[in-house]
């Protein structure tokens, strides 16, 4: 039977003002409009945990796109309608972004055992989720505000530290919760129940990940991977046989898990060092997969799956710019710095971050980072305009002596904006001839 407990201290203790103050509002707007309205999925599951989620999802009993714009109204936000799917996303002013569903009833008719004491379409609507613990919902209609509904056991699985599906066919209706589960099972460090991981190896027998567009298990490789804890999931995916659906040439070995510890430790460092810098840790994890998988194989991969041009261009470039790049970095003869940055100039952060790790070189080493904290800032004070001052016309001489000056910088040459004035009268002549002409 459903289970219910009421959490409206917590919502009152756990969440910003602001949000505590939106969820009240949507419920007297559903009970306005005659709907019932719930906050469900992650966010509830992550206020019972004690972990900061803001990423609200309402689902709603009656019309969620004319909720949605309800809502959108009160709070003079915008509103994104996707009709087809019944959802929307409300934008408020302040940036806050909520997504908003219509319960839906039509999936997965499927006959069970559970009791139909409340036969809401709520609960329908949370049946199609993945697992338990994600299957919570808070009422938001004011006489009931706060209410927990628990349908599935959600709240003991969670107490149990458990990832559970619903039903027996769930990796068979989607196969991508596969890797969803291990993902919570990392995230939270929970475990698979019992049947859940006798489904999952059913799931692999049945090689029911074939049929999966790449897309769908790209974007849930790509979660996979920006979690903490990547090499876990590598071992953990490995474990479970799973490796071989990313491409069959993809194997386990110690090789790789060392490696996967590397660029786990550079990513550290990046992050720390590279503080207003984003970097999309998981497609570093990416090239250390692909890394001892055959060029063909190589190939493959970024066939089926739908990387951005970026994406493969860091990738391939991680994949054969190596050796050369590294090569030239631990070269002998001194490195200037502006050779360092005329080498890696144009390479992605991601592929620099994977340099970082692959490479055991202590001079490489310390060229790339140099390069990632600070080369690449490094820019003459002189600018466009200053050398307008100084009577050059505008055109592309600018580019070239800004370039020179850079180097100049760079390499120590110059130190102040005196001496880059200096360093500019040498062009002088032939600047001003041409301005002249
Ligand atoms: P995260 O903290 O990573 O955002 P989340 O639980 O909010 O975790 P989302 O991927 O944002 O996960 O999904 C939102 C909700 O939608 C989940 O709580 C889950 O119940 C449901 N969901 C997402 N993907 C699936 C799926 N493949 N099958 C069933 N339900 C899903």
């Amino acid at each position: 039977a459903v289970r219910r407990r009421d959490v409206g201290g917590l919502l009152r203790d756990r969440l910003p003002r602001e949000v505590h103050d939106l969820l009240q509002t949507a419920g007297e707007l559903s009970e306005r409009l005659g709907y019932s309205a719930y906050v469900v999925g992650g966010f509830v599951r992550d206020l019972l945990l004690g972990i900061d989620n803001l990423d609200v999802d309402f689902v709603v009993e009656g019309d969620g796109i004319a909720f949605a714009r309800a809502l959108a109204k009160e709070r003079a936000g915008r509103v994104k309608v996707h009709e087809r799917f019944g959802t929307a996303v409300v934008l408020l002013p302040d940036g806050f972004k909520v997504d908003v569903a219509t319960a839906r009833t039509e999936y997965y008719e499927y006959p069970t055992a559970l009791p139909t004491v409340e036969q809401s379409s709520i609960k329908k609507d949370l049946y199609r989720r993945d697992f338990t613990i994600n299957t919570l919902a808070v009422r938001l209609n004011p006489r009931a505000f706060g209410q927990l509904i628990d349908f599935y056991g959600g709240q003991r699985d969670l107490k149990e530290r458990l990832i559970r599906v619903l039903h027996s066919l769930s990796f068979v209706e989607d196969p991508t919760r596969v890797f969803r589960a291990i993902r919570f099972e990392l995230r939270f460090d929970f475990h698979l129940s019992k049947e859940t991981l006798a489904l999952i190896k059913g799931a692999v027998k049945m090689e029911l990940f074939h049929r999966l567009s790449g897309q769908r298990l790209l974007d849930e490789l790509r979660y996979l991977f920006s979690e903490r804890t990547p090499r876990h999931a590598v071992r953990r995916l490995a474990d479970l046989d799973l490796l071989r659906f990313i491409h069959p040439t993809l194997t386990w070995s110690n090789r790789l898990d060392r490696r996967l510890s590397e660029v786990e430790a550079a990513l550290e460092w990046y992050k720390l060092s590279c503080l207003d810098r984003h970097i999309s840790g998981w497609l570093v994890y990416a090239m250390a997969l692909t890394e001892a998988m055959p060029d063909q194989a190589v190939h493959e991969m970024l066939e089926r799956f739908p990387f951005t041009e970026a994406e493969r261009g860091a990738i391939t470039a991680a994949r054969f710019l190596t050796q050369p790049v590294c090569r030239a970095l631990s070269r002998r003869a001194p490195l200037r710095p502006s050779d360092t940055v005329a080498l890696l100039a144009g390479l992605a952060d991601e592929t620099l971050v994977f340099l970082l790790a692959k490479n055991a070189s202590a001079s490489a080493k310390r060229h790339l980072s140099l390069y990632l904290t600070t080369y690449r800032d490094v820019k003459p004070a002189l600018t466009g305009k200053s050398l307008q001052a100084l009577g050059f016309r505008p055109g592309p001489l600018y580019r070239t002596i800004l370039e020179r000056l850079t180097t100049a910088r760079l390499d120590g040459d110059v130190k102040t904006e005196a001496e880059e004035r200096e360093l500019v009268k040498t062009f002088s002549d032939q600047g001003r001839g041409r301005a002249r002409d």
